[in-house]
């Protein structure tokens, strides 16, 4: 028998069980073929029936418009650091780009895109990741191949809730932690890109919707398996895709699909990060979360535990109840320490309610 235990990691993350248990039941004979998605070519018709079904899934779920692209690369988010610059620097001459930097993941990839081009930080520079400055503060340079940003920090738990204003330069989005956690308008988008390992699949292949417009102008010095254009032309198959992560995705996408998609998933995100967000605030100053209210994420909710904004021995004191309450991975990033509940959408309400009972016994044994 399986052990009930709560998975809330920040990624790779909470897998839906229905997924696990098919993936499961297909290991060993995919579809009557008797050889499982693991071994399976990856031109043969039987894959690229995964691929087709992956792709019009995430059209339908995220209402695609016809001249964009779905791409499925390799690399993870952190390959996108690289690839965005090497494809998008050269559409103007100045090889100039605009970023947010609002936490780990943005400052990476801005220092990522040095490389490549010349790299200007639209707002002043925050002392810490705990909000999104004010629009009326960045200076956009009208002449930028593109805006980046990242929409959901997973390390800060810092999520816009806005869509950037760019002024008619390309935008372009890191939605890794928060890919159809909530409907999207793509026609805004230049690019968005998303690791798989959080919402919608498991480690491997990472999500590129771009339009067709940006596609050929990449750097000379781009490596061809990041290269949008040719993988485009190519569907994603320039070389052997993940395959098996791009049947997970599948399911999961599928999932999403039969659980109502984007809006649905969104609904259920507020209630359970509103869930954990009232305790927080309720429990005056014993637990504490530093984001500003209007950008607290929710996908990933830090918190320090203690009066004093943060106490170690009540931190561990708090990991290992848990741990024996069978909720894990609840660990704050090494950088910032504290708690970090993720709340993906596979983690159910249920899930988050049993967070929500134990935090406030918690907070009652050691008010
Ligand atoms: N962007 C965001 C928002 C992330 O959360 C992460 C990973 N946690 C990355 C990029 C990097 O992804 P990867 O580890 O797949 O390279």
């Amino acid at each position: 028998e399986q052990k009930q235990t709560i998975h809330f990691g920040a990624g790779p993350a909470k897998l839906p069980q229905s997924v696990l248990l098919q993936a499961q039941k297909e290991l060993l004979d995919y579809s009557g073929m008797g050889i499982s998605v693991l071994e399976m070519g990856h031109r043969s018709s039987e894959f690229d029936n995964i691929m087709d079904k992956s792709v019009s899934l995430l059209r339908e779920l995220l209402n695609i418009p016809a001249n964009y692209k779905v791409l499925f690369l390799q690399g993870g988010g952190s390959g996108q650091f690289s690839a965005v610059p090497l494809n998008l620097i050269g559409l103007k001459e100045d090889k100039c780009a605009d970023y947010l930097v609002t936490g780990t993941w943005s400052a990476k990839a801005a220092k990522e895109a040095e490389k490549y081009g010349k790299v200007n930080i639209v707002h002043p520079k925050l002392d810490s990741y705990t909000k999104i400055p004010d629009p009326s503060s960045w200076t956009l340079n009208p002449s930028a191949s593109y805006v980046y940003y990242c929409c959901n920090e997973t390390v800060h738990g810092v999520e816009y809730n806005f869509t950037p204003e760019t002024n008619g330069v390309v935008l372009v989005s890191d939605m890794s932690s928060n890919f159809l956690s909530r409907p999207v308008d793509v026609s805004k988008f230049g690019l968005i890109y998303a690791g798989a390992q959080k919402n919608i699949g498991c480690a491997g292949v990472t999500v590129v919707i771009v339009r067709e417009d940006l596609l050929g102008h990449a750097l000379k010095e781009c490596p061809v398996i990041l290269d949008y254009k040719v993988q485009a032309d190519m569907n994603s198959l320039y070389n052997t895709p993940p395959c098996f992560s791009i049947y997970i995705m599948s399911l999961v996408l599928e999932w999403i699909k039969s659980n109502g998609g984007s809006a649905a998933m969104e609904t259920l995100n507020k209630q359970k990060s509103s869930m954990i967000y009232d305790i927080i605030n309720a429990s005056n100053g014993f637990y504490v979360c530093p984001v500003e209210e209007a950008c607290r994420s929710r996908m990933n909710v830090p918190f320090r535990v203690g009066k004093k904004g943060g106490d170690d021995a009540l931190e561990k004191e708090f990991l290992n109840g848990a741990s024996e309450r069978g909720m894990i991975s609840l660990k704050g990033h090494r950088s910032v320490g504290g708690i970090r509940a993720s709340l993906y959408n596979a983690v159910t309400l249920e899930d988050t309610e049993s967070l929500a009972v134990y935090m406030k016994e918690f907070l009652k044994q050691h008010q």
